[in-house]
């Protein structure tokens, strides 16, 4: 970034127009670099200058202004008042200009736009004169006040609308454009007045004044709190600071040959090329958004106003050429003649993204990495969550923040053991309240979906149901969540009130919120990664534009991109999805169902021989296991983590055995089997499981269960190598923390291995690893990598061992606190955390490697699928990242991403 954190010590804070360009966002903040790159690209702009962020910034760090900025606004503003030939607030033919803020990225919360600023009880008079309008220049003078009372003086806006509805009614008129110069004039004397009832002060009629204030107000704004709170929702950092431009005005109100509008250069929603946009002739700023009047398709302008329609066009092919990509822009229209006020590289849904980008390859605008550039791993995930129908003719209850992406349908519930309740009886719910907090936790996991009417992206609701992959939609502030009487109300609708049990539908990837059950259709990109669609010719052009992106991603990215798959249905689904192979296929599941008698058998055996027979029990099942996912994965390597969880998670629960026991015994009845049972539960009993006798703890403390299971992995191996098959196997020991441990396994391994004629070592059909999950395993990763053949990051635990969290209770406890509070972004559980968890991993890549040159190295945790996440393992150098099979896509996108972004 340009100058100082607190902007001091630069030689210049403010820039005209004709001074800066696109390149100089950090500087000139987004709305300013664009309008000055719109000048050198010679499209006629009003002229005006820029006060940079470095001002903003010292502003804030100082509580005033730096002491040269009104000698430079002074300067600048003569050398406009200049060029247009009038003076700022003059009494004839007055220059007004507007007061706009612009950041580096545009977001919302910062001050308004304040139009016609130079205007007083004299001017007005003069700009009647020079227009030749009383009405329009009483319409400006009218604006303004009400502008600048509500943004820059902080009165209460309802004060004026509620005035403009009375006149409007007493004068019998349907539109603002139905009142006279007369009864604006007496509109500005009532809004003056009000302003003084509200602040004290009166409206200020030195022009400069007016013009100081408004900048000042533009950086308070910086810090207002929907400002804050957007920044930390989207990661924006607090100390960009704000820009403010000064522009000379161009009036869409003058006359009936004047009009204001917006547009694309392509559909934002589908990304197709044509005429996107509208208009409104007769009025300023934001009266074409704010829904006064009905707007006009830009298409008919080419009849209101030739001219400058064609000069339009003109300029929409010029920026979307210059940018390479679509654009939105705001344009003004003065007695015929065009003035472009703005213009940025438009937002677009995830499949106009896609589409966009293959577009525009075609048309030769941009090559294959860019196009792969222009998209996100986060964009695909939306493409792929169920849909709801488009056709639905359901009516929108409100709009609200987007939190966790789906689409539920299900019947309202107030409250968590409601939810829970009907949810066990079979019912879909939704789960309505207020805010949500760590007591609706049971009834957020049997809800379909949770939509609150409280909160953002950082609330307890969002975060959770993130967690959980939840469908969620938050912040709903137009609907009323009245609890006690089991309600939901439509603010502003009177009478519109839904009830428990009348069923909703909610879309958490678009915040939508629909009254009745709205159609869910797959997604038509899921349906191209299961091969149920080809894309062809008669395919729907996202899905065309998803198979070429994913194709130039695969092309591109040196990470391989591996599956967590447990059975063999998983392993299928993941190389439908582009899985290389298998990086953690768990074992624990092999020890459920009709199985877990006989782990109870193992559990509970008294002497070798007893132990020997449950062990020897288990081991054909688990081999028949392993036989179907090697089949299902063909020549791709296997990776299969030996059990890992303590054993007590196999037997029944204590509290619940303790209670039969004890009400055996008071009907004096004896069970010689459940006391046997009790005995071992108590004995297998930990305070905290989690770092307890689990994983190789447990392989060393059991003789015989890793045995069991390495002997089943590989009598499967050699019988399905039998039958042609190329695949690799690696066989990974979990929770490892020192190397004595791991030498211990890897001793047994390699024997029974022998036994089976293979030789474990990197690059050879059977390998034996580590999981690393714990911070020491990565402290000492050179001599771990003696004894490994490859380390799997597994980052979940290792997220939860140096972070010191046990991730089921503190995400759903105070993850929000720590998240509004700024403690962190992101969830370290959602993106991994570069600065600890990354550094060990980077650490341990590189000692490990050091030891062992042919080390092999992925990671397993869920952050293989994350998009911010995967790009840091690139940099990082691990080999392969191996996520859930419904994020491969994902993963393999976002691969191919960081290796172009590495690239240059
Ligand atoms: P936002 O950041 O909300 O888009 P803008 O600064 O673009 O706010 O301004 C709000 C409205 O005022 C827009 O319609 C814009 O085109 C209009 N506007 C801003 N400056 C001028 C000007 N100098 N002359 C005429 N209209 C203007
Ligand atoms: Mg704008
Ligand atoms: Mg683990």
């Amino acid at each position: 970034m340009d100058g100082r954190r607190d902007g001091a010590q630069v030689d210049r804070y403010v820039f005209d127009f004709t001074e800066g360009s696109m390149s100089e966002k950090d500087r000139l903040g987004g709305k300013g670099a664009n309008l000055a790159e719109m000048v050198r690209l010679g499209l006629p702009v009003p002229p005006g200058f820029t006060i940079t962020t470095d001002a903003c910034r010292y502003f804030l760090a100082h509580g005033e202004e730096p002491a040269q900025l009104p000698d430079e606004v002074s300067t600048h503003l003569a050398r406009m008042e200049s060029e247009m030939g009038r003076r700022l607030g003059a009494t004839a033919e007055p220059l007004l200009v507007s007061v706009r803020s612009g950041a580096k990225f545009s977001m919302p919360g910062m001050m308004e736009t304040v139009l016609n600023i130079g205007l007083n009880d004299d001017s007005v008079a003069g700009l009647a004169a020079a227009s030749g309008s009383e009405r329009f220049a009483w319409d400006s003078y009218r604006r303004l006040v009400q502008m600048f009372g509500r943004t820059v003086m902080g009165v209460d806006g309802e004060v004026f609308e509620t005035r403009i509805e009375e006149l409007k009614t007493e004068r019998g008129v349907e539109a603002d454009t139905g009142l006279t110069a007369d009864d604006l004039r007496s509109l500005v004397e009532s809004f003056k007045r009000a302003i003084h009832a509200a602040t004290g002060r009166d409206f200020p009629q030195d022009p400069r004044e007016q013009l100081d204030a408004a900048i000042r107000a533009v950086f308070t704004s910086w810090t207002g709190e929907r400002a804050v709170l957007y920044r930390r929702q989207e990661r924006i950092p607090h100390d960009l600071g704000t820009a403010v431009n000064v522009q000379a005005m161009v009036f869409g109100n003058l006359s009936d040959d004047s009009g204001t509008g917006v547009c694309f250069t392509r559909d934002p929603a589908t990304g197709a090329t044509g005429v996107y946009g509208d208009f409104l002739m007769n009025a300023q700023g934001e009266d074409v958004v704010a829904g006064i009047r009905n707007t006009s398709p830009l298409a008919e302008l080419e009849h209101v106003s030739p001219a400058a329609y064609v000069e339009l066009r003109a300029a929409m092919d010029r920026l979307e050429g210059h940018y390479r990509d679509l654009c939105d822009i705001e344009f003004t229209i003065e007695r015929g003649r065009l003035w472009m006020l703005q213009t940025r590289v438009g937002k677009r849904t995830a499949e106009a993204a896609f589409r966009i980008a293959c577009q525009l390859v075609d048309e030769g605008v941009i090559d294959a990495h860019e196009a792969l550039r222009r998209v996100t791993g986060q964009q695909l995930s939306m493409l792929m969550f169920p849909r709801f129908a488009t056709d639905s003719s359901a009516r929108v209850l409100t709009r609200a923040v987007a939190a966790s992406p789906g689409a539920a349908v299900g019947a309202i519930v107030f409250d968590s053991a409601t939810a829970a309740r009907r949810a066990a009886a079979g019912e879909d719910v939704i789960l309505v309240r207020a805010e949500t907090t760590p007591d609706d936790l049971e009834g957020m996991i049997a809800a379909r979906g949770i939509l609150t009417s409280r909160g953002g992206k950082t609330s307890h609701a969002a975060v959770v149901a993130r967690g959980m992959g939840k469908t969620c939609v938050c912040g709903a502030e137009s609907l009323v969540v009245d609890v006690a009487n089991r309600s939901l109300m439509v603010r502003g609708e009177a009478g519109h009130i839904l009830h428990e049990g009348d069923v909703i539908s909610i879309d958490g990837s678009t915040g939508g919120v629909f009254e009745g059950a709205v159609d869910v259709v797959p997604s038509p990109v899921v349906d191209f990664f299961e091969g149920r669609t080809v894309p062809d010719e008669g395919a729907a052009e996202v899905v065309r534009a998803v198979a070429r992106i994913m194709a130039i991603a695969d092309d591109a990215r040196r990470l391989k991109v591996r599956a967590n798959a447990d059975t063999p249905e998983d392993a299928a689904r993941a190389v439908r999805f582009g899985a290389e192979g298998i990086g953690l296929c768990r074992t624990e599941h092999m020890f459920l169902g009709e199985r877990r008698e006989l782990v109870e058998h193992l559990i509970l055996a008294e002497g070798d021989a007893e132990r020997e027979g449950a062990l020897e029990a288990l081991r054909p099942l688990q081999k028949q296991d392993f036989v179907e996912i090697f089949r299902a994965m063909g020549d791709r390597p296997v990776t299969v983590r030996l059990i890992d969880p303590p054993l007590h998670e196999f037997l029944p629960n204590l509290v619940d055995l303790t209670v039969d026991e004890a009400l055996a015994t008071e009907r004096g009845e004896s069970d010689p089997g459940r006391r046997r049972m009790l005995a071992a539960v108590e004995r297998l009993h930990e305070s905290n499981p989690m770092f307890g006798l689990r994983g190789v703890r447990l392989g060393i403390a059991r003789p015989g269960l890793f045995a069991m299971q390495i002997r089943a992995i590989l009598e499967a191996f050699v019988e399905v190598r039998r039958t042609g098959h190329r695949g690799t196997v690696e066989i990974m020991v979990p929770l490892v923390d020192s190397v004595e441990e791991l030498d211990l396994v890897r001793a047994e391994a390699l024997e029974i291995a022998r036994a089976h004629g293979e030789d474990p070592g990197p690059g050879e059909p059977v390998s034996i690893g580590t999981m690393m999950e714990l911070p020491r395993a990565c402290l000492t990763a050179g001599a771990i990598a003696g004894s490994a053949d490859f380390f799997s990051f597994g980052t979940n635990d290792l997220t939860q061992t140096t972070w010191g969290f046990s991730r089921d209770d503190v995400e759903s406890s105070f993850f929000s606190t720590y998240l509004e509070k700024g403690v962190f972004p992101v969830s370290p559980f959602e993106t991994l955390d570069v600065d600890g968890v990354g550094r060990l991993i980077t650490l341990a890549v590189s000692e490990g490697r050091a030891r062992k040159a042919t080390l092999k190295t992925g990671v397993c945790g869920e952050h293989g699928g994350d998009p911010e996440s995967v790009d840091f393992f690139h940099r990082a150098g691990l080999d392969y990242v191996s996520c859930s099979p419904f994020r491969v896509p994902i993963a393999r996108l976002e691969a191919g991403r960081a290796a172009v972004a590495a690239r240059d």
